[in-house]
């Protein structure tokens, strides 16, 4: 069966609410064996609603639709389904009540406003909402499910949890999709494909295979779809273990990991601790590595050492080095990371130095230029990287490589 979502809100169009809701929707509904056919994405006109509805209802079963079911005059969802299906709108006592029961103890009264979302559709089965006021709105109508909830995210998420997903289970609940991510790193796209060919091409008709690139990284999508989900999830794991030995070097871990949880995994297994010392990167590398539970096993900390002086007086970088290299330098970037595994006394240490711009630069140091290092005992290796003018990007990409390079190391220790 095939499903469309329509996202509903000028603000959508104009750039500047990103459209999160449709990405999670397709998430679970693929989990749970829905494919979805195409997202529509309108502003908040009753005509583009209804074009929007059309289109779908020629083309698929089930549509979901978020946004526009707010209480002030711009939101027109609730009216236009209404129009759309021929339906009159009627007070729904039951509906009320949740939104009295919902304001009364927060001392919110009740308004005109508050009052109008307890109006709906007549031909609908309203959906509870028990994180906001306005209520859901389902409809069975020629032969279609017409489904439309708040664009508020989490809203809509306790709509699509508590009813919509398990009512829609029950509709199709032959059929489901399973995903099996394999993360790799250090390998461009094409050298990959080259690689694994044999491989790709020898794959069962039921699986399908997807490159996903972004900077440095590769995620590699293998998708199977059929009645039963212990099979599927064997079929790809049968796959994946004939993929392993293939480009053993470059997978770095499987579905929700990142990187930094990779090297959590690495670290913990060894019993090693860690240090950071950043200067460009600020503190990002850190937040990385903090996002992930438990991290204080093998984390002992870090210094944000942007000055001069905090180089010298907490990291013990020579002031001849700065005087002689520059801060962004070879020699800085190896006394930094020195400095933090003696000041921490941890095993592994990475640090990083360099212009993020967009100021800053010269012609022997142009912006983008970043040094890291990564230490361990008395081991050093260090690699100089130009990351381009953009502040932002700099600071991601330098992020991940002070984080590659440290895998790595780990890796040519320990593995
Ligand atoms: P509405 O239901 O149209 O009143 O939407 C309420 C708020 O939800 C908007 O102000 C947006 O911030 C947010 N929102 C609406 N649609 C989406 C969407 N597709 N993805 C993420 N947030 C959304
Ligand atoms: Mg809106």
């Amino acid at each position: 069966m095939k499903l469309n979502i329509i996202t509903i809100g000028d603000e959508l169009l104009y750039g500047q609410t990103i459209d999160t809701n449709s990405a999670w929707m397709a998430q679970q509904l693929n989990a749970n064996g829905w494919e979805v056919y195409e997202k529509i994405a309108v502003g908040d006109s009753k005509k583009n609603i209804i074009d929007a509805l059309i289109r779908s209802m020629d083309s698929v079963d089930v549509v979901l639709i978020t946004g526009g079911l707010g209480p002030t005059s711009d939101d027109l969802t609730m009216p236009t389904l209404a129009e759309f299906f021929n339906s009159s709108i009627v007070l729904n006592n039951e509906v009320l009540n949740d939104i009295s029961s919902m304001l009364t103890p927060r001392g919110i009264p009740l308004n005109e406003n508050n009052r109008k979302q307890a109006y709906v559709p007549e031909k609908c089965m309203p959906i509870r909402n028990k994180l906001g006021t306005a209520p859901g709105l389902w409809f069975n109508e020629k032969g279609k499910i017409v489904v439309s909830m708040p664009g508020v995210p989490h809203e809509m998420r306790g709509m699509m949890n508590d009813v919509v997903l398990p009512k829609l289970f029950e509709i199709n609940n032959h059929e489901v999709l399973v995903h099996k991510f394999i993360l790799t790193i250090g390998i461009a796209e094409a050298i990959l494909a080259e690689k694994i060919e044999r491989w790709e091409k020898n794959l069962p008709p039921k699986l399908r295979l997807a490159y996903l690139p972004s900077p440095g990284m590769v995620k590699l999508r293998l998708t199977a779809k059929g009645n039963n989900k212990e099979e599927l999830e064997k079929l790809i794991t049968q796959q994946v273990e004939l993929l392993k030995p293939i480009i053993y070097n470059y997978i770095f871990g499987y579905d929700d990991d990142t990187l930094a949880s990779a090297i959590g995994k690495l670290l913990r297994k060894h019993h090693l601790t860690l240090s950071v010392a950043e200067s460009c990167t600020g503190g990002y590398i850190s937040h990385l590595i903090t996002e992930i539970a438990g991290c204080s096993d093998y984390f002992e900390g870090g210094v944000v050492s942007y000055s001069n002086i905090i180089k010298t007086n907490i990291l013990e970088v020579k002031t001849e080095s700065l005087n002689e290299a520059g801060a962004v330098s070879k020699k800085v970037v190896e006394e930094m990371a020195w400095g933090a595994n003696k000041a921490f006394g941890t095993d592994f240490s990475v640090a990083t130095s360099g212009i993020a711009g967009p100021t800053g630069g010269s012609k022997d140091k142009p912006v983008g230029t970043v040094w890291i290092a990564v230490a361990y005992k008395n081991k050093i290796k260090s690699e100089k990287f130009n990351f381009g003018n953009n502040r932002e990007r700099n600071i991601i990409r330098a992020s991940n490589m002070a984080l590659m390079m440290l895998r790595n190391e780990i890796i040519s220790e320990f593995e």
